[in-house]
């Protein structure tokens, strides 16, 4: 399919869009079937948009960002701000500035701990978390809450894996400084109405931060809309290269916020005992960041524009609510998460029998048909599910109904190995 052009393609041709990933279109050798790549929450694949922007780079413009005052550099720099201003644009952002490239969600969430946390968390304050939270929007808050004296509270899910917003409500009542959630849980992809949680938080004096590592690739996510502080999200898992990711603030609140590294380019003047900073989004980009990666993410942006968010999202409904319907038929089936597709992003969590998920797994693999097992970075969450760990087939764009019969069969497989059918 065309990249270069704007016309959202209506709906998304999952087909097409394949053709446009090499690594989907590898001769898998003589024994093995054709690749079925369901493990897109982990990370995703890369378009050659994205591969050949990255090569481009290194190929023709390679050099040191912002201070060198050359012809490779200024191009450098051109296309890393271009893509701030990508990304930006992308998340409905009301500033460039509001954009610090960082390398993935997880680095995004313990700077926003260790500099607005830093400043604004006193013994005794509350946190709200959630129970279905990444270990990267737990830990660092522990750290935060160990070093303070904060406290943390979580919010409870549904028996049928939501949040359990009477219990955020209660939690609110308790006035916190900080609401911290994910968007789309990575375990039982969950959807999250954040805008609603982050309406009540705010009413309720909390700042916001969202996680949207899984929201951000697969649904629009406006910032304007959500109202949130901060939104941190990794390009990894949207068709960019490792090692791109992006921390959104809200610019006054990044402008009180201290520094979180110090050294090159996030100063103004150094003397030899203090120094002043660079504005933002600089000043929270010390060191020499990952160009290439920054204008892979800015190439990846583009490619998703062309889809459009909103087919991205009914693709997804669409494939994972089959997925649902064909996954219930497997014997031995137990689905974690809720049920509707319309309440859940293109995450399918479960577990076969008493087979372990890692058996699972690799039977699948023998089927060529990879997904992820264990506890996903998830250990909480899997603890309330009463359960080590869970297999789990994530879609994305490139993800086609055959592709979940080609999970259903694999399962057979596995359920035939077993002994359960
Ligand atoms: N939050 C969620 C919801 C995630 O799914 C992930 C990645 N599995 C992360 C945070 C952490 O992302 P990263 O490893 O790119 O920092």
């Amino acid at each position: 399919m065309q990249t270069q052009t704007n016309q959202p393609v209506t709906p998304l041709d999952a087909a097409a869009i394949r053709a446009d990933f090499p690594i989907l279109n590898q001769d898998p050798g003589p024994d093995r079937k054709p690749l079925v790549f369901l493990d897109s929450a982990a990370s995703s694949q890369k378009p050659a948009v994205v591969i050949e922007a990255l090569d481009d780079y290194h190929r023709r413009y390679n050099a040191n960002i912002h201070r060198g005052v050359y012809q490779l550099s200024e191009l450098a720099t051109g296309r890393y701000e271009q893509a701030r201003h990508l990304v930006a644009d992308f998340i409905g952002a009301a500033s460039h500035r509001e954009c610090v490239f960082v390398r993935n969600t997880t680095e995004a969430i313990n700077l926003v701990a260790q500099t607005w946390g830093r400043r604004n968390i006193r013994v005794g304050d509350l946190i709200v978390l959630t129970v279905m939270e990444h270990h990267s929007n737990l830990v660092p808050w522990q750290i935060l809450a160990e070093e303070t004296g904060a406290e943390l509270a979580h919010v409870r899910l549904t028996p049928d894996g939501r949040l359990d917003l009477d219990h955020l409500d209660d939690l609110l009542a308790r006035d916190p400084k900080l609401v911290a959630f994910t968007h789309v849980s990575n375990s039982l992809g969950t959807l999250v109405d954040a805008a609603e949680i982050s309406r009540r938080a705010r009413a309720a004096g909390a700042a916001v931060l969202i996680d949207g590592a899984q929201s951000v690739p697969h649904l629009p996510v406006d910032v304007r809309q959500l109202d949130c502080d901060f939104l941190a999200f990794s390009g990894h898992k949207m068709l960019a290269p490792m090692g791109s990711g992006v921390l959104y603030g809200k610019k006054a609140l990044l402008e009180a916020m201290p520094p979180y590294m110090g050294g090159g380019s996030m100063i103004r003047k150094v003397e030899l005992t203090r120094s002043t900073w660079a504005d933002v989004p600089a000043k929270f980009e010390a060191g020499t960041p990952a160009v290439g990666d920054a204008i892979g993410l800015g190439a990846a942006v583009e490619y998703l524009n062309a889809l459009g968010m909103d087919w991205v999202r009914e693709h997804e409904r669409d494939v994972v609510g089959y997925a649902l319907e064909r996954l219930v038929e497997v014997p031995g089936m137990t689905l974690y998460g809720p049920l509707d597709p319309a309440a859940r992003s293109g995450v399918v969590s479960f577990n076969l029998g008493d087979i372990h998920p890692h058996d699972v797994a690799a039977i699948l693999d023998g089927e060529n048909v990879a997904v992820r097992a264990g506890h996903h970075c998830t250990q909480p969450l899997m603890r309330e599910l009463g359960v080590v760990a869970t297999t789990r087939a994530s879609f994305y764009i490139y993800n086609t109904r055959e592709d979940v019969d080609r999970l259903v069969e694999a399962l057979h497989v596995a359920n035939r190995i077993f002994g359960l059918a």
